[in-house]
């Protein structure tokens, strides 16, 4: 029997996909990456993850694993020459147990961040990652790519809200790491060597995940602020003030709120165009009121210092969400726009603003009349700082004929201010020449060495990260 056939019988014929439309699977979000699969195989069980990656050993077929689809480097759409197995986890969706006590959940890799954070409320409890994609996006994925977004700033990435994780291993056997122990000394963390490793050395099945006390309120605000540098001013500020309460600390720069102005003009802007809009949310533990009376307070010193020129504070549930809409709209827009260059980047806050002025300076020489969309988490020092082609320019020609450029002038000044080239979104293929290029050897080295032992016949979404 093919492999095909056998895929069949393991899983169900109506659960392998080799024809009709099947772009929702092998393009990816960007429209950067379009492969062709052997077939689309959707397992409902760890077990039937197990038996599809033994009978791919047996065809010698890799594996290409999937989530949500909504990776931005290309790591989750098969190849283009039809021989690799795409294993989308979607079926995968069960809640397996929920430990109140213990402030753990542990779900299926399948499961959307979003139900995620929903069945953790349903028991008064918060799961914090969250990030624009969340309505779409999985565990697995999130835990594939060591996911950051939005909360990162208190609570951590992916990787510091999971607790243990169950794994299929390339020899297709199961290990379970499904602890909920917050302290575990045991040798090697393989855990964490298997988030963030983009399903190169396993394939992540389950995962415990550590919740939290929600907050009694959570408050947003807008402050326009004149300079990058007054932003970290702010957030010095912001952090003295609020201690753990400061949940998040965005940045969106003057371009990224343009492009929303234009492509989503339903959303209302409650301070005029500006050079650097921040959004500041608070966790309150106490109250609303509290919270708000913190907030004021703040920014009434941001102002007298001069580092806040204008500042709006969220007095509704419905004003707190339309500023966050604002920040999670810009993705959205700048993809409406067009194709762009892309760079999500982490630098120490402290270089962030001699970055930029550097990195804007070395661009806007290059590539005359180019527009800078430069957003992202300040707090945590991780910018989406992306290149647009002038007005009037094609943007996929302005891609194709300038990104190795553009990437050269952002790349080498990230590694001259200390910072990566990837801060969330992980190397997929699309920056697995710049990590050859940029990583130390001697991490290179180490990091082969790992897949070696855990991957040698190289099955496992080959081609991306080494
Ligand atoms: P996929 O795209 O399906 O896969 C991503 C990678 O993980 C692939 O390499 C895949 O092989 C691997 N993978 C998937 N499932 C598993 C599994 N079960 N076991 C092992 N490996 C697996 N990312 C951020 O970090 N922060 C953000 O703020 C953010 N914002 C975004 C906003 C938008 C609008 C979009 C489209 C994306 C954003 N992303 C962000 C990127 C993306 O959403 C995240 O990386 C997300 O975690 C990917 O989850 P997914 O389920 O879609 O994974
Ligand atoms: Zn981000």
């Amino acid at each position: 029997m093919n492999l095909v056939d056998r895929l069949r019988d393991t899983v169900g014929a109506s659960h392998v996909l080799t024809d009709g439309d099947l772009s929702a699977y092998q393009i990816d979000w960007r429209k950067r990456f379009r492969g062709r699969a052997l077939a689309v195989v959707r397992p409902a069980t760890t077990a039937e993850v197990a038996g599809i990656v033994h009978l791919c050993a047996e065809h010698a077929t890799s594996i290409v694993t999937q989530g949500g689809n909504t990776g931005l480097v290309g790591g989750s759409v098969p190849d283009a020459t039809g021989s690799q197995v795409l294993l989308n986890l979607g079926r995968m969706n069960k809640v397996r147990a929920i430990d109140s006590a213990n402030q753990t959940l542990t779900v299926e890799a399948g499961c959307i961040l979003q139900s995620v954070q929903e069945t953790a409320a349903q028991h008064g409890l918060l799961f914090p990652l969250s990030l624009a994609a969340e309505g779409s996006c999985t565990i697995g994925g999130n835990l594939g790519t060591n996911a950051g977004g939005t909360q990162v700033l208190r609570y951590g990435n992916a990787r510091e809200l999971c607790l243990g994780i169950e794994v299929v291993t390339a020899d297709g056997e199961v290990w379970d790491g499904l602890s909920g122990l917050r302290k575990d000394n045991t040798g090697y963390d393989l855990r964490d060597l298997y988030i963030g490793s983009e399903g190169t050395l396993g394939i992540i099945t389950a995962a415990t995940l550590k919740l939290y006390a929600r907050p009694a309120a959570v408050s947003t605000a807008l402050a326009a602020v004149p300079t990058l540098a007054a932003a970290v001013d702010l957030l010095d500020l912001a952090r003295a003030r609020l201690g753990p309460a400061l949940t998040g600390f965005e940045v969106m720069g003057r371009h990224a709120l343009d492009l929303v102005r234009k492509h989503c003009p339903q959303l209302q802007q409650p301070l005029a165009p500006t050079a650097w809009t921040v959004l500041l949310e608070q966790s309150d533990a106490e109250s609303e009121a509290h919270a708000r009376t913190v907030f004021e307070a703040l920014l009434e010193t941001a102002l007298e210092r001069g580092i806040v020129g204008d500042a709006a504070v969220a007095t509704s549930l419905e004003q707190s969400n339309a500023m966050w809409h604002l920040r999670e709209a810009i993705p959205l827009a700048q993809a409406d726009e067009g194709p762009n260059i892309k760079h999500d980047i982490a630098l120490p806050v402290s270089a962030v603003p001699a970055f930029v002025a550097e990195a804007d300076a070395a661009l806007l020489a290059a590539f005359p009349g180019s527009q800078l969309v430069n957003f992202g988490h300040l707090g945590d020092g991780n910018l989406h700082y992306n290149l647009q082609g002038p007005p009037g320019v094609e943007a996929r020609a302005f891609l194709d004929a300038g990104e190795a450029r553009a990437n050269r002038i952002v790349y080498d000044l990230v590694g001259r201010h200390g910072g990566s080239i990837s801060a969330e979104h992980g190397i997929g293929v699309l920056k697995r020449a710049e990590l050859a290029e940029r990583k130390s050897p001697v991490a290179l080295k180490l990091m082969r060495a790992v897949k070696a032992a855990l991957d040698p016949h190289g099955r496992l979404n080959p081609g991306r990260v080494l």
